[in-house]
């Protein structure tokens, strides 16, 4: 027979998928001897039961609950619905992977009319007695009922108001026996039932209800954000319920070993006195600095800390704890990897090789380079003008600028039309999760570091802002004052996630900078790694950002954007324009020491690494006009004077766009065609860089450089460029006298040129996958297009994993860069690789890259520590490489 339940003491932290992350951490806690209130738990593999069998707990599976609450009952001396000892407990979710607040939870099951009371008689505590009942009502109508919270949130203000109170605390005992008659009035108008008194009953419906709330819309746009299978269902855990509200002596919290914002090794958490542990969750009530405990109960926090010092060595990890005091007796609820930043990932991760807990494998393996993204975002520079509007609490970090919204909808809307947001909310709520996706930032009124907002936004690397209270936010009224300042939705404000700080309009960002345990990490990286990591840069600037990112060279040096500033368009054009070899060539020789120039900054730059620079690629009508802005241009002028020298050019511009048009430009004139019909671009292209690399000899200057040939798909192509290129280099070193030693490589754009790859490698030094256009070649989608037309609903229909664009698709254009570097090393052996296109910075892809066995990976430069780090990472998994190999040149 499968066994579906395992009491706490059964179970142990390796059985994740069984028992869920929660089920399994209790299990283990409760082996270690830690102060767990007993429970068992109910697995994931029940709820694919409950699912096969059309949503129902099969007759196996309820005996076997029913068994596991006899062993409860008999361990806590406790009976589920007996009025004169009762047994509560709460029932919680709990997947393999942690989804904070996306599925529900009950707490407070097995109260009814009759064990309230004898919970009164029991704690002497009538009060706290009745507010838990209402609470449970309230929570079980809500998450199993189905019964909007408003309705009882409504009731209880409707009670503050007549009776004059200004919070909860001031309610009495007879308070909530009347909210709990009015709550069940409730059920019965919305549920049409009355209240379950039968706490089996409450328990079999909260375990079905925690089942489904496997599906429920939040849970599924947070797996989809999170990458995590839909599959996998979720584990129920049963626990005998402690209270953290029974008075001054009793409270309830949630505490990280280590800072999770900075990573700074020190215990950071926050508490509640006389509250139950959701009030820490939601941000209903502000909570106190885990600090303040020392003074309020040293006791408790003694054991406390000692506590979470064995949980972080058991787990050699960051811990995130929630727990309880009842009445000056310590429970441990619930512990288990603390969420982090990118900041406090790395610092905790390098602090933790340095305190002998882990190996440095480990390290580089716990930080997500996804996560990297953050620290490299811009901040708030500290010199520009500003003004403070408000402070909150520094939930995440990072800086951004928006427009204000105060409803998830809109924030999403507004951004799918480009516009930046800020969401602000007096609290976020998981249903808001779509709205902080949009969202450049989020700001919250209430709540604390723990909060919903702040663990949603710290895990998506977005910054947020919570509790600022100084902040009055009028819902109805879409807008927020502080002191006489009103700030209405769509006006502008700035929020720094790393201070707390919020301000009006927008101010001048700055630069990131980066840690010493950040570069330690990278350092650690480039040992591990054999995949080499270099940048697409276009320009001296970009080339330089990428060095101190740690490029060991230039993959992709696209020389057409040297073309497109403002100064040269108009000799592009003139040479474009050319009806003649000779007018051509005139043009030609103006562009010439113009992108010499480039070339010579980039060299300088790069000192020596090698420079794959790419001739000219896109088709030439991209450096025109657009043919439908030239019309409306020549319409005005013809009524304006029909005969003038700006109509005729205007004219002459337009019969040569007309000219060039094409149906596919993308499969069209670009590429190497352009050099085959018009070697004379190539040729002072070609000049320009033996030039700039003759005068960077003459400086001193080392220099590395290959030539790249885009496009191609045939071996001809490549055999006339080559020669192209051995011709113009042999003219340029007969002027200046410097030998130099280059390679001719291509670009893998097409299929063909993939499965002909052994004849290509004949004329080739090097390949590099174009795996941009090479995607857009294999599935034939363009890939201009695609993604604004049909690509997100491909995605959303999971007719497509992902987007092939951001995520290379292994299976397709996967298979053909494995051809095309097996058919080309057939040829030449030691024939380099590499890829150029998007891909090369997107971590699934990179790993992809280094078990095909490329040489390198080339990104854009922000993306080049990320590109470090998930080549060691693909070096660790394959369990490659102990100690660096000799680095081979990338
Ligand atoms: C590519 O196609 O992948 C590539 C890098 O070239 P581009 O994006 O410039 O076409
Ligand atoms: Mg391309």
């Amino acid at each position: 027979m499968t066994k579906f339940v395992y009491m706490f003491n059964e179970g142990n932290g390796k059985k994740k998928e069984l028992l869920g992350g929660k089920g399994a951490n209790l299990a283990e806690m409760t082996k270690i001897g830690l102060p767990v209130p007993y429970g068992f738990t109910v697995t994931t593999e029940a709820c694919h039961d409950y699912y096969k069998i059309g949503k129902a707990i099969s007759v196996d599976i309820e005996f076997q609950i029913l068994e596991a609450l006899s062993s409860l009952e008999e361990a806590t001396d406790k009976t589920l619905g007996d009025p004169l000892n009762p047994l509560l407990v709460s029932v919680r979710s709990g997947a393999v992977h942690s989804m904070p607040g996306m599925m529900d939870t009950v707490l407070n099951l097995g109260m009814n009319d009759e064990t309230v009371e004898g919970l009164a008689e029991l704690t002497l505590n009538p009060r706290f007695a009745y507010d838990s009942y209402r609470r449970f009502i309230q929570m079980f109508s809500d998450v199993v009922l189905k019964i909007d919270s408003f309705y009882f949130e409504q009731c209880v203000e409707e009670m503050r108001a007549a009776k004059g109170y200004q919070s909860d605390p001031e309610m009495t005992a007879a308070d909530w026996q009347e909210i709990i008659i009015r709550y069940k009035e409730i059920v019965k108008k919305h549920a049409k039932r009355l209240f379950p008194q039968d706490p089996k009953e409450q328990l079999f419906l909260a375990i079905s209800a925690v089942f489904d709330s496997w599906h429920n819309q939040r849970a599924i746009v947070y797996r989809r954000l999170n990458q995590i299978p839909e599959n996998l269902g979720t584990a129920v855990t049963i626990q005998s319920m402690v209270f953290g509200n029974m008075g001054p002596d009793s409270g309830t919290g949630v505490a990280f070993t280590r800072n999770p914002a900075t990573g700074e090794a020190k215990l950071y958490g926050e508490y509640l006195i006389n509250a139950q542990g959701e009030d820490v969750v939601a941000g209903i009530r502000t909570p106190q600095p885990i600090a303040t405990l020392q003074k309020e109960m040293p006791d408790v926090y003694e054991q406390f800390a000692h506590t979470c010092e064995l949980l972080e060595k058991h787990y050699r990890d960051m811990q995130d704890i929630e727990f309880t005091v009842e009445r000056g007796s310590l429970y441990i609820l619930q512990t288990r990897t603390g969420k982090r930043t990118a900041e406090a990932a790395i610092r905790i991760a390098v602090e933790l090789v340095e305190e002998g807990m882990i190996t440095k494998e480990e390290a580089l393996l716990r930080v997500d380079p996804d996560q990297l993204n953050q620290l490299l975002h811009r901040r708030i520079d500290d010199t520009s003008d500003k003004q403070q509007l408000a402070k909150g609490l520094p939930a995440s970090p990072g800086a951004a600028t928006g427009l204000v919204v105060f409803d998830a909808d809109v924030a999403e809307r507004l951004a799918n039309d480009h516009q930046s947001v800020i969401l602000v909310r007096p609290e976020t709520t998981p249903d808001d999760i779509h709205g902080m996706i949009a969202s450049q930032a989020t700001v919250t009124s209430r709540g604390g570091m723990t909060s919903h907002a702040a663990v949603v936004a710290r895990g998506m690397g977005k910054a947020c802002i919570c509790g600022c209270d100084s902040l009055t936010i009028d819902l109805i009224q879409k807008q927020f004052k502080v002191g006489e300042t009103v700030v209405r939705e769509g006006d502008i404000i700035t929020v720094d996630g790393s201070t707390g700080e919020i301000f009006l309009g927008e101010i001048a960002m700055i630069e990131p900078k980066l840690s010493e345990e950040f570069r330690q990490l990278l350092l650690w990286a480039d040992e591990k790694r054999t995949l080499g990591v270099r940048a697409n840069a276009d320009n001296p600037t970009d080339a330089k950002k990428a060095m101190e990112f740690g490029a060991e060279g230039i993959g992709l040096c696209r020389t057409e954007h040297m073309f497109m500033d403002a100064t040269r368009i108009p000799i592009v054009q003139e040479m474009i324009m050319a009806e003649t070899f000779d007018e051509r060539s005139i043009a030609l020789s103006k562009l010439l020491p113009m992108q010499q120039e480039d070339f010579e900054g980039i060299f300088e730059v790069m000192n020596g690494n090698p420079v794959t620079i790419r001739l000219l690629d896109p088709p030439l009508h991209e450096f025109l006009p657009d043919k439908e802005e030239l019309l409306i241009d020549i319409t005005k002028l013809r009524m304006k004077d029909g005969d003038s020298e700006e109509l005729k050019e205007k004219e002459q511009l337009l019969r040569k766009v007309r000219q060039l048009h094409e149906f596919n430009p993308m499969l069209g004139h670009r590429g190497c065609r352009l050099g085959m019909i018009f070697p004379e671009i190539y040729v002072m292209q070609v000049k320009a860089i033996f030039h700039a690399i003759a005068r960077s000899m003459e400086k001193d200057i080392p220099v590395k450089p290959e030539i790249m040939i885009p496009l191609v798909g045939h071996v001809n192509e490549l055999k006339h460029m080559r020669q192209l290129v051995v011709d113009a280099e042999l003219e340029v070193m007969e002027e200046t006298g410097q030998v130099v030693d280059y390679v001719i490589g291509t670009m893998v754009e097409v299929p063909r040129a993939a499965l002909t790859a052994d004849e290509i490698a004949e004329e080739a030094d090097f390949f590099s996958f174009g795996t941009n256009d090479l995607t857009q070649t294999t599935f034939g989608y363009s890939r201009d297009d695609a993604e604004g037309k049909f690509l997100q609903a491909y995605i959303e229909t999971k007719v497509l994993p992902n987007n092939p664009f951001a995520t290379l698709d292994v299976d397709g254009v996967g298979k053909l860069i494995e051809t095309g570097v097996k058919l080309g090393r057939n040829t030449k052996p030691n024939l380099k690789t590499g890829i150029c296109g998007e891909h090369g910075g997107e971590k699934k892809s990179i790993q992809f890259c280094h078990e095909v066995g490329l040489d390198y990976v080339s990104c854009s430069p922000y993306r080049v520590p990320l590109a470090r780090l998930a080549a060691a990472q693909a070096t660790i998994r394959a369990g490659q490489k102990e100690t660096k190999q000799p680095q081979t040149q990338c």
